[in-house]
């Protein structure tokens, strides 16, 4: 079935309150770029990608000048073939990077649109393994006091979550251990905590949290250095004392193999708006299975949730705190710890564009 039209549509969405990671600083919004796909029979498909605030105009535009022209036309199944003209078509000022964000708009569009041209939701179709996804709150909360934290945790766990992420990369460690130590003393053992440090330490101080953390019982330290230094994330999950979690930061196939092939990494977090898409990551997803390691996800949980649920080594899904549930049609369900995924066709919601036209920027 022939791509007829494409719309492409870019908003800055506003975050309730200001929150704060190390890698990114305080944040008060975030971008979004919205792909709408339309066949000649009328099927519509959408796909989205966010980015942090003020870069979502550039990402439009790769879509707009670069894809659009290949894609018009062209036959929207043959899913892998038109990812393939998008890289190769953006390949010198890409290999990841804004090309990355622009290409998964695109591919997650043309499987919501196979989707719904089958009637099916494409957790089945990707693999159709289970229905409910383990899950943790992904909150963001460098810049938030201790009470504060310890108040969202409960919420949390009101909410139905029965693990919680945290971050860390305050001035200093002492400052990082005793925020951890209110929260774990704050849920008890029973609910999991995370802890992301958003590249905030040098391999050595890495180290040294990585092993003083290891009287909390965390889950797993995510992100405790650089992205790319595949051979120092090997050094911290060989040598340290709390497992590692990285990915968020990695834009193709190729660097999770490096990450792999290093044995750097605990749990690995795709997230499909930074890798590329769909399309790369149900790979990434089977190069774990491959190396007998779980997956994880990052960000975008409405659409995650129906990636991990086709995927026998899912492990845990980030419920995100840059959340579109205000704006689309069936926001994630959460019980007893777990995403129930949707059943509804694609990528098992709507947009609804009245609501965010207030946000548009294109
Ligand atoms: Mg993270």
């Amino acid at each position: 079935m022939n791509i007829k039209s494409i719309q492409v549509l870019s908003y800055t969405v506003p975050l309730k309150e200001p929150v704060e990671a190390y890698a990114a600083g305080l944040m008060t919004g975030f971008g979004m770029v919205i792909v709408i796909i339309t066949d000649e029979n009328g099927n519509i498909g959408q796909g989205y990608t966010t980015m942090h605030s003020k870069q979502e105009l550039a990402i439009a535009r790769i879509i707009e000048d670069t894809y659009k022209p290949i894609l018009i036309n062209s036959d929207s199944s043959r899913i892998e073939y038109l990812w393939k003209q998008m890289w190769k078509q953006s390949h010198y000022a890409g290999r990841g990077g804004p090309v990355s964000f622009a290409i998964a708009a695109v591919d997650a569009a043309l499987w919501d649109l196979l989707g719904k041209r089958l009637k099916q939701p494409l957790w089945k179709i990707l693999g159709g393994y289970s229905p409910n996804v383990k899950v943790y709150a992904g909150n963001i909360d460098l810049n938030f006091p201790i009470a504060k934290i310890l108040e969202n945790a409960t919420k949390n766990i009101e909410e139905g979550y029965k693990a919680i992420k945290m971050r860390l990369g305050r001035s200093t460690l002492k400052e990082d251990i005793e925020r951890v130590e209110a929260v774990r003393n704050h849920i008890g053992d029973e609910i999991e905590l995370m802890a992301d440090a958003n590249e905030a330490w040098r391999v050595d101080q890495a180290l040294k949290a990585s092993n003083e953390l290891s009287n909390f019982n965390l889950t797993w330290l995510e992100e405790p250095i650089t992205p790319d230094d595949y051979k120092g994330y090997a050094y911290l999950k060989n040598n340290g004392k709390t497992p590692i979690a990285a990915g968020e930061n990695l834009h193709t196939l190729q660097e999770f193999q490096l990450l792999f092939h290093y044995n750097g990494v605990d749990f690995p977090e795709p997230d499909y708006t930074t890798c590329g898409g769909f399309t790369p990551f149900m790979k990434i997803a089977k190069l774990a299975e491959a190396n007998n390691l779980p997956v994880m996800s990052h960000g975008a949980h409405d659409v995650h949730i129906q990636l991990l649920a086709a995927c026998p080594n899912a492990a845990y899904m980030e419920v995100h705190a840059f959340g579109i549930e205000e704006y689309i049609s069936h926001p994630l369900q959460i019980k007893e710890g777990y995403g129930l995924v949707s059943d509804l066709s694609g990528i098992g919601f709507e947009f609804n564009f009245d609501k965010l036209k207030q946000y548009k920027t294109n």
